[in-house]
């Protein structure tokens, strides 16, 4: 029997980029015979015509394509979730649907994914980003990879194939402020990295601003690790202790050789930077429990539409 594998594709305000899409997916079954395939889309809540375009394609070709359409734009981590709770092959391949992820690395992800491994994700070889960006992002692999004893993966999206026992492990995890990049190192399983060339957006525009990068980062951060906390806590210690110190020292003096007021600067100086100190501890501790907030609703993390046009559809949990 055919091994059954699932490409999921999590789009919002893609249409433009489907006339790409359907042709990639059509190369994809000519040139994998050896599968049976399923192409996933998810309607991440778009306000043009990508529902409708997902609907044309599950009428053309039910076989193979499959939408779920999302009550309202979640972002790609919880659009990818709700693939994962969809999804029906014995493995998952991620692609973005502007289909900057080339399929001709498939075969290869396939070949390995048979050799045993249950996560074989892509690297980028050469980004087409610009220096600024490039850079950024390699500083803060660094300063993550140095906070966490969770191995990361570096120049890793979220183009990957997945072997059915690594989605359901992801299914399992229902936070709703996702870093699902975190969580495929987490999650452990056989990993294999391969390499490919992104490819330049060919329709349509990128979603991301700087802020939501900015976002995505300090989640990173914080989903990963509590390490910020400790740094609170060892810059709250180290300060005191310089306050401690400077204290006797002031005693000292002062019976020394007494006190004339003056010290206005020193005065204003440790204020401000004992403020700005106490400030930043309230902030981190301040973002972590807001995590808690969000995540203690206990919400489910997203609604749908439909599945296949199918109205009632219950929402997985
Ligand atoms: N995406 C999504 N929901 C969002 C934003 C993006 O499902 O709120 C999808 C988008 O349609 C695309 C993928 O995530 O398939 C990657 O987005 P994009 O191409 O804009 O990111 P970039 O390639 O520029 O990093
Ligand atoms: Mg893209």
């Amino acid at each position: 029997m055919k091994k059954r594998v699932s490409i999921l594709l999590p789009a919002y305000n893609e249409e433009a980029s489907f006339g790409l899409l359907e042709r990639s997916m059509e190369k994809v079954l000519e040139n994998n015979p050896n599968y049976e395939w399923e192409f996933l889309l998810v309607n991440d809540g778009s306000r043009d015509n990508t529902l409708q375009q997902m609907i044309r394609l599950h009428q053309m070709d039910p076989k193979h394509y499959s939408y779920v359409d999302l009550s309202r734009n979640y972002g790609k981590e919880v659009a990818m979730l709700a693939g994962f709770d969809f999804v029906t092959g014995d493995a998952t391949i991620i692609m973005d649907s502007d289909m900057q992820h080339p399929i001709d690395v498939i075969p290869e992800m396939l070949k390995w994914w048979e050799a045993g491994y249950d996560d074989v994700y892509a690297q980028r070889k050469t980004s087409k980003e610009t220096c600024f960006k490039r850079r950024s992002s390699q500083i803060y692999y660094r300063v993550l990879q140095s906070l966490t004893r969770i191995p990361i993966q570096k120049d890793t999206g979220d183009f990957r194939l997945l072997d059915r026992s690594c989605v359901e492990a992801l299914r399992k995890m229902r936070e709703s402020e996702r870093n699902t990049k975190g969580m495929y190192s987490w999650i452990g399983f056989k990993k294999k990295g391969i390499w490919y060339e992104q490819k330049e957006r060919m329709a349509g525009e990128t979603k991301w601003s700087f802020w939501s990068l900015l976002n995505l980062a300090v989640n990173g951060i914080m989903s990963y690790t509590v390490a910020p906390l400790r740094l609170a806590s060892i810059l709250g210690f180290v300060v005191s202790l310089m306050a401690f110190l400077y204290l006797v020292y002031i005693i000292i003096k002062t019976i020394v050789i007494g006190e004339p007021v003056q010290g206005f600067p020193t005065i204003m100086i440790t204020v401000l930077l004992l403020g700005g100190l106490i400030l930043l501890s309230l902030g981190i501790i301040g973002e972590y429990l807001g995590k808690i907030f969000n995540e203690t609703k206990g919400r489910p993390v997203y609604f749908i539409n439909s599945y296949n046009g199918e109205r009632k559809a219950e929402n997985k949990e």
